[in-house]
């Protein structure tokens, strides 16, 4: 598995999005310890705090299917946006320190962070 078949995965659950209301579809696909790959994709409810964001729906989906490690993420968006707030700290939680790709909805020319990169300053119950 590589990047380009993991942007692939995401590309195909972008396409999956239910965005009716921004409009704006994301997919993401991470990549297990395992060597399985879990899609996500953003999915909006009109009480908005019950929309999930992709990545975290890949993430949520992997550990609802019994992962417990991962290896990398990618997100496909309009923009190559990063994660939002919420979900770089469950990247940080569930997946440790990963790469992070982000890529427009060609998957050409991609980011590439690191979960410190994007979560400097984590919260950490364990560690507080
Ligand atoms: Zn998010």
């Amino acid at each position: 598995m590589d990047i380009a078949d993991l942007v692939q995965q995401a590309q195909s659950a972008r396409g999956r999005a239910r965005v009716p209301y921004s409009h704006y579809p994301v997919g993401a696909a991470v990549l297990t310890g395992s060597g399985k790959v879990y899609p996500g994709c953003n999915i909006e409810s009109s009480a908005f705090s019950t929309t999930i964001c992709a990545e975290r729906a890949a993430i949520f989906n992997a550990i609802a299917s019994g992962e417990h490690s991962f290896t990398a993420l990618v997100i496909v968006s309009n923009d190559s946006a990063p994660p939002c707030g919420a979900c770089r700290q469950v990247i940080y939680e569930q997946c440790g320190e990963i790469p992070i790709y982000v890529t427009g909805p060609d998957g050409q020319s991609q980011q590439e962070f690191s979960t410190s990169q994007l979560l400097p300053y984590p919260f950490d119950l364990g560690k507080s």
